[in-house]
């Protein structure tokens, strides 16, 4: 066991995060000889959280991982594929599609289900976020409010939606770029004076490391910026306003004073950057006020899972789909022009595009071929620029 409360690598490999039925499950199928029937299943979204137009389909990478070495094929929209859950003609697609003997890969759905549901939600609200900040600066926070053993892939997940830069030293690892941060309160309060931690941070810190100074921390926005500024000169690149919810008052007035107060000491070149508590509607409207960077935390961390499930609706090639859902195998066709989804049963032949007349590609690709994994698993950069590609022809709010 694992000092923290968390299952090791292996034990997910092994299936041991599953649910109990699933175990019971492959035990009756294997007395009854059961377990070697060839069955496909279906990983469908049934809903959206909240308001949302569309989802991000993030974690397939560890999907790869978990399946690797399981003898069944898997099919899956690239990550990062902006999806909904129905297509054009209201029928719910598939992101991810299993084919197999079903006994082989029966304890792995509950951690399958896990690594899309979580990493998914993180990435659309990360993206929602994104499509609200328009071109500013967007960096990831929100590590400390989960458990650590997930940033990684919390972090990547956010990076993926569309944010530039974040905090978490695994994180950045997981998405090879460096970490990006300012300063904390503590090292202002364990100098007891603003001046002296800020003068000392451009003193100690590594020259290549951007000078963006807290100013919230004993006396107003306005009059810390201009203490950092004259402290700092060319050489402070921002100022980070973190004002506690207690005396934030009307946030996006404190932004545009402290804008106005350096343009006119000519200080034009710091940037303003804030953070604390921040959400897709805050950060359009800080965005608006002036601001040209956000450090978002809680909001994309604990952000709402998607509601993925498995089901098998096809048993000995024939559709056997329970009620609610329908039966055999399927390919999810896409025009990306236009972003609309057509889905057919497997054989039938590729669609034209119901609105352009365009070509459509099939969505549904091979990541898993008896257990070994034949697709390319693109870097996490590449996936951010796919997200951001499609995050164009997309709305937040239903048009
Ligand atoms: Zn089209």
């Amino acid at each position: 066991m694992s000092p923290f409360h968390t299952a090791s690598d292996e034990e997910i490999k092994r299936g041991e995060t599953t649910d109990i039925y699933f175990v019971r499950t492959k035990k009756i199928l294997d007395a009854k000889k059961l377990d070697k029937i060839q069955v496909v299943a279906d990983v469908t979204a049934s809903g959206l959280p909240e308001d949302w137009q569309w989802g991000i389909l993030c974690g397939i990478e560890e999907e790869a991982k978990l399946f690797e070495g399981i003898p069944v094929d898997v099919y899956t929209m690239p990550e990062g594929t902006i999806f909904t859950p129905e297509d054009i003609h209201g029928f719910r697609v598939p992101v991810i599609t299993i084919e197999g003997k079903y006994g082989p890969f029966c304890l792995f759905e509950t951690p399958m289900l896990g690594l899309v549901c979580q990493a998914s939600g993180v990435a659309t609200q990360a993206a929602r976020v994104r499509k609200a900040a328009g071109e500013k600066t967007l960096m990831s926070f929100g590590i400390r409010r989960m458990h650590p053993a997930l940033s990684p892939m919390l972090d990547r997940a956010t990076y993926i939606g569309g944010f530039d830069a974040v905090s978490s030293l695994s994180g950045a690892k997981a998405i090879g770029t460096e970490p990006t941060g300012t300063m904390p309160h503590a090292l202002i309060v364990m100098f007891g004076d603003q001046v002296k931690a800020w003068k000392a941070f451009d003193e100690i810190v590594e020259k290549n490391v951007p000078r963006v100074a807290l100013v919230d921390t004993y006396f107003d926005e306005k009059i810390e910026a201009m203490m950092a500024a004259n402290a700092l000169g060319k050489r402070l690149v921002g100022v980070r306003l973190d004002t506690p919810s207690s005396r934030r008052g009307n946030l996006a007035e404190i932004v545009k004073e402290v804008r106005w107060e350096l343009d006119l000491r000519g200080f034009k070149h710091v940037k303003i950057f804030v953070s604390g508590g921040l959400n897709e509607e805050t950060v359009k409207t800080l965005s608006d006020a002036g601001a040209e960077g956000f450090g978002v935390g809680t909001n994309v961390s604990n952000a709402p899972t998607i509601d993925f499930a498995m089901d098998i609706i096809e048993k000995q090639g024939k559709p056997c789909a329970k009620r609610g859902k329908i039966g055999g195998k399927k390919q999810v066709w896409r025009c990306s022009k236009c972003l609309i989804d057509i889905l057919q049963p497997y054989k039938q032949h590729r669609p034209r595009c119901p609105k352009c007349g365009g070509k459509t590609t099939p969505m549904l690709q091979p990541l898993i071929e008896n257990g070994k994994i034949v697709a390319k698993l693109p870097k996490p950069k590449e996936i951010r620029s796919y997200v951001l590609e499609q995050l164009e022809k997309v709305q937040l709010e239903k048009s």
